[in-house]
């Protein structure tokens, strides 16, 4: 697109993240004309260097994946989750006997994926480069007009995009969100997340950890090895803001220490690879998901605790409900930015969203303590929910997405 052009589409979506990407992505498939604005420049390949970082991907962010065309480009293919052991315990410590485990009979596909964040990066910007429907800013800095009339979203070098809708998914941070003047709500946890990938001696055979601690949860996810570590998984670690900057600075040899102090002997001796990364971790949520011809969508509308590893999977429920709405709204010649739309979206996701975010945050604070009566009322629940296979098999649909 070169200076002084304007292009006429019917959505314009802010932030080309796994949400807002996706979302152009699939509405591409279906002729909907989209553009996509993004600050940071979009490459079709990326540094091929491992960074350590990867999401869980549901059965339900899957398919939507797949109909937007995007899982078939993915440079390896993600490695499927098929059991998870839930315990409860203290570092250095073995987990309390009584635990919770998802095995393959409690549901007839995975549990979910695991992919890496880059490769995921990766088949996403190169789908977008290839979609003729789709007409790409980036990387760009906007100035955005809304009115009842349209939206108009302006380059510094003179591009110009014309759009019915704009969808903000422009992240955590949503510069679009606050200037629309939609407030949101946040709860800081003093937490952090230690996000890193380890090389392991044995097999993790597809299985996932995720191991309570007075600290914060700590997630073993498996993921595809590679011909240099065939056994290979993610780490997602949470510990109070301070120990968590302390546990990331240590050498490796501490730092791997560290981490057998709370994985145990499962995995045999393990090595630490690529980057360590740390983020602090705060829920928040948008008062409303809707402004004139505005909508927001994934991290912009919602962040929750990465403790059920849920964070991007609603953001892609946000993206079905979404593309559902928009690629009607298409067929049948109507304004996709009519209140009336906008209002069916916000009903459809905003109720659903909130319940995780209620849900995950009452899990940290039951699991995220020492208090011996709380760890006795968790220890006996996951005990119950382990004797009641129909309330295991709902646990897993709900968090499958499907
Ligand atoms: C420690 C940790 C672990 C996690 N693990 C998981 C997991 O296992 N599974 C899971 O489902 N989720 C996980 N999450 C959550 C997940 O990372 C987010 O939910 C997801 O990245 C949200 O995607 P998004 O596209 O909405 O936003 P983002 O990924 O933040 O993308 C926003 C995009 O907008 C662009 N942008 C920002 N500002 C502007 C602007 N002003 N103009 C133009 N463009 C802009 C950015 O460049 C970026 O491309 C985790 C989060 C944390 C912190």
């Amino acid at each position: 697109m070169s200076a002084h052009t304007v292009t006429e589409v019917d959505i314009c979506i802010i932030g080309a993240g796994p949400v807002g990407a996706t979302l152009a992505c699939r509405l591409a498939r279906e002729g909907v004309p989209v553009a996509v604005v993004d600050r940071a420049a979009l490459p079709p390949m990326e540094d091929p260097d491992f960074d350590g970082r990867a999401y869980a991907i549901a059965a339900g962010s899957k398919n939507l994946l797949e109909e937007a065309g995007v899982w078939e480009r993915l440079p390896q293919i993600p490695c499927p989750i098929e059991d998870i052991l839930v315990t409860d315990g203290r570092p250095g410590e073995p987990p309390s006997p009584l635990s919770l485990e998802f095995t393959r009979e409690d549901s007839r596909q995975p549990f979910g994926w695991m992919a890496e964040a880059r490769a995921l990066r990766v088949a996403l910007n190169a789908t977008l480069h290839d979609a003729p429907s789709v007409t790409l800013l980036a990387p760009a800095e906007v100035v955005i007009t809304r009115s009842d009339a349209g939206v108009v979203v302006r380059a510094k070098d003179g591009r110009e995009i014309r759009a019915r809708l704009l969808v903000a998914a422009d992240g955590r941070g949503s510069r679009t969100r606050s200037q629309a003047g939609i407030p949101i709500t946040k709860l800081p946890y003093g937490q952090s997340g230690i996000v890193c990938a380890i090389a392991h001696e044995l097999p993790h055979d597809n299985g996932a950890l995720e191991h309570f601690l007075p600290g914060g949860p700590f997630a073993q996810l498996p993921m595809t090895g590679t011909a240099e570590h065939p056994n290979l998984s993610a780490i997602v670690w949470s510990e109070k803001d301070a120990m968590a900057q302390r546990l990331v600075a240590l050498p490796d040899e501490l730092f791997v220490r560290e981490l057998k102090r709370r994985i145990g002997d499962r995995l045999g001796e393990v090595k630490p690879v690529g980057r360590r990364w740390v983020y602090p971790l705060s829920a928040q949520y948008a008062q409303r998901y809707t402004a004139t011809r505005m909508v927001l969508a994934g991290d912009a509308a919602h962040g929750i605790h990465p403790i059920a590893g849920q964070g991007l999977n609603l953001g892609f429920r946000d993206v079905i409900a979404l593309a559902d709405l928009l690629i009607e709204t298409h067929r049948k010649g109507e304004n996709p930015g009519a209140p009336s739309v906008l209002a069916r979206y916000q009903r459809r996701c905003r109720p659903t969203n909130m319940l995780m975010f209620v849900a995950t945050d009452a899990l940290d604070r039951l699991f995220s303590n020492d208090n011996p009566v709380l760890r006795l009322a968790r220890d006996v629940g996951i005990a119950a929910v382990q004797r009641m296979p129909r309330l295991r098999k709902a646990f897993v649909k709900h968090a499958m997405g499907v």
